[in-house]
């Protein structure tokens, strides 16, 4: 029997935006459909594990996002002290998911190494496929394999005992999503597998995609990896906050309990 272990959602950012945005396509409908921005936290087994470092308030002002909070100061609100953090899962490198990652100066960068060879590789000369990457980001990250704390993984792998991690592909070359083990079955945070839980629902792919057929046919995958489809936690929407309990009062609107 797999360890059980807690996982919450910590929502540091916000951005304004048109649901015409959020699909391939556009969308007969469109009218306002913001994104919030999200690090996760998975705690159990005498284990913290974060889930992707989110963006600092620099980078909010050079892309026009609202910061809210450093998301480290959303995980000390749960009594997690980022500079003792030892693993990292990093779902993909996009600037939204890695940007912060030197906050955690003791933890193992989990990562794909379809997604490395995506940030560094030839895809890059183009800018459709380059625009949510920030160039320093992607080198500190490549300074970090070189100071022996990058832990690669092809495709599936163990993380622990009760979490593992899933290439999924499509929104960028190795994008992963992580599985846990919780009381109430098998939980997926699918990060930018499905933005929204309208991607995942209606199968109408994000628009910053590196492989149209691999964000559809993740979308499969992460409904066979999940208990049920309430199992799964979309990467950027709103509703997750609308949808879980808060842990404790005080942390109301900015982080949810999804076990
Ligand atoms: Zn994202």
């Amino acid at each position: 029997m797999n360890p059980l272990y807690e996982v919450y959602a910590i929502k540091y950012a916000h951005h304004e935006r048109r649901a015409a945005e959020n699909f391939i396509g556009g969308d007969p409908h469109d009218g306002p459909m913001p994104l919030d921005y999200f690090v996760w936290l998975i705690r159990g087994e005498g284990r913290e594990v974060v889930v992707d470092t989110g963006f600092s308030a620099a980078m909010a002002r050079k892309r026009g996002r609202q910061h809210l909070r450093c998301p480290t100061e959303g995980l000390q609100m749960l009594g997690v002290s980022a500079s003792a953090v030892q693993d990292v899962v990093v779902t993909h490198l996009h600037y939204d998911h890695v940007g912060n990652f030197d906050l955690f100066p003791a933890a193992r960068l989990h990562l794909q190494e379809l997604e490395m060879r995506y940030a560094t590789g030839r895809y890059m000369a183009h800018d459709c496929f380059r625009g949510a990457f920030e160039v320093e980001d992607v080198v500190g990250v490549v300074r970090r394999v070189y100071g022996g704390r990058v832990e690669f993984h092809d495709g599936d792998a163990a993380l622990a005992s009760g979490i593992s991690l899933h290439l999924i592909g499509g929104h960028t070359m190795g994008l992963q999503v992580v599985r846990v083990a919780t009381r109430r079955g098998w939980v997926v945070l699918a990060s930018d597998a499905s933005h929204f839980y309208a991607n995942l629902e209606q199968s109408r792919p994000f628009p910053i995609v590196w492989s149209v057929a691999d964000m559809v046919e993740g979308y499969r995958r992460i409904r066979e990896l999940a208990a049920s489809p309430a199992h799964i936690i979309p990467g950027h929407d709103p509703l997750v906050l609308e949808r879980y309990p808060a842990p404790e009062r005080k942390l109301e609107g900015i982080v949810v309990r999804l076990d």
